[in-house]
């Protein structure tokens, strides 16, 4: 191991993924000792250098090469490729969606502003720090509007008559709300995803990649699966399996000596926790126990 090529990966230094991101290294069993301002941590029990950065460097740190693997805000990679060029769509892949940092792209107005549809921003001014992401949405929707790009505190802009619109990021709204601002559009649907570079590497370095990414995706899968057991009756079998997205096909154990009565156990993936169990309980199944999964391999 001590002679493996090394791997960088970018995670946000400080600020809203840091901590998931921290926390998905670590489930994959990886120890790193990290210290404040530390821009290179070194792992200690793998082939890996985590590179701690601002959130808008991370994308372009792996597109370019500087890092093989990168967690990023969707919405930060496709600001970053719009503004490099389409051409840039070819250096760089995401390899899974990671299912936090979920957030939304939108522009909102101030709540008196009269607005029907997106029409009713032409010939507006809107304030935003994803400059070419708004750009690109007004171009397919053939608006032309004024884009003005600030770094901060987007959603102070009316208020100061700096703009007349923002498009920011919002998860629950509230920001917004007492800024006395009324969500109108959608821009983009965010998560945070785990991204690779397209440029080549040795097969010793594609081996390493390989190793953590099978990791990773045993540790992204567990989050997004639970173990589920239930008793239930044999008739009810089919439907079940059915009913639950499941991963494999369910373990089935016969109860009681008229095999009428059985034990399922799966692992399954969780869509929507209440309308999955009361679909499975107006079937005739029982007892049903759902268990968080640590880990899936293989
Ligand atoms: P940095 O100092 O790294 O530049 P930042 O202040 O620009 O940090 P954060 O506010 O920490 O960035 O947001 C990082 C990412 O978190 C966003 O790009 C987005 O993907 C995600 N996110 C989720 N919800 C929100 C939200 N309500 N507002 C902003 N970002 C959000
Ligand atoms: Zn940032």
């Amino acid at each position: 191991m001590n002679n493996s090529p090394r791997l960088r990966i970018a995670i946000q230094k400080s600020g809203r993924l840091s901590e998931k991101s921290f926390d998905l290294l670590r489930g994959c069993g990886l120890e790193f000792d990290w210290r404040r301002n530390q821009l290179l941590c070194a792992c200690t029990n793998f082939p890996l250098d985590l590179m701690l950065v601002r959130d808008d460097d991370i994308a372009e740190f792996v597109t370019d090469g500087v890092c093989e693997l990168g967690i990023v805000g969707f919405n930060m990679l496709e600001e970053t490729l719009l503004a490099r060029g389409d051409n840039q769509r070819q250096e760089v892949h995401i390899l899974e969606r990671l299912g936090f940092g979920t957030c939304r792209l939108a522009i909102a107005v101030p709540e008196e502003k009269h607005f029907v549809d997106i029409n009713s921003l032409a010939n507006c001014s809107i304030a935003t720090s994803y400059p070419a992401s708004l750009q690109y949405f007004l171009n397919q929707n053939h608006v032309e509007a004024e884009v003005i790009h600030i770094s901060g505190s987007v959603e102070i802009a009316p208020a100061l008559q700096i703009a007349d619109a923002i498009c920011d990021l919002v998860s629950t709204g509230s920001t917004l709300r007492s800024n006395g601002l009324r969500e109108v559009q959608t821009i983009l649907e965010s998560q945070s995803v785990l991204i690779q570079t397209n440029k080549k590497f040795s097969p010793e370095k594609n081996e390493v990649i390989s190793r953590l990414e099978e990791r990773l995706k045993g540790v992204i899968r567990a989050a997004k699966t639970k173990y589920i057991m239930m008793n239930a009756p044999l008739e009810a079998l089919e439907e079940i399996k059915s009913i639950m997205p499941g991963l494999e096909d369910p373990s089935v154990i016969p109860l009681g000596s008229d095999g009428k009565k059985i034990a399922i156990h799966a692992v399954a993936r969780e869509p929507d926790f209440w309308s999955t169990m009361e679909k499975l309980r107006a079937v005739g199944a029982s007892s049903i126990l759902v268990v968080p999964i640590e880990k899936i391999f293989g």
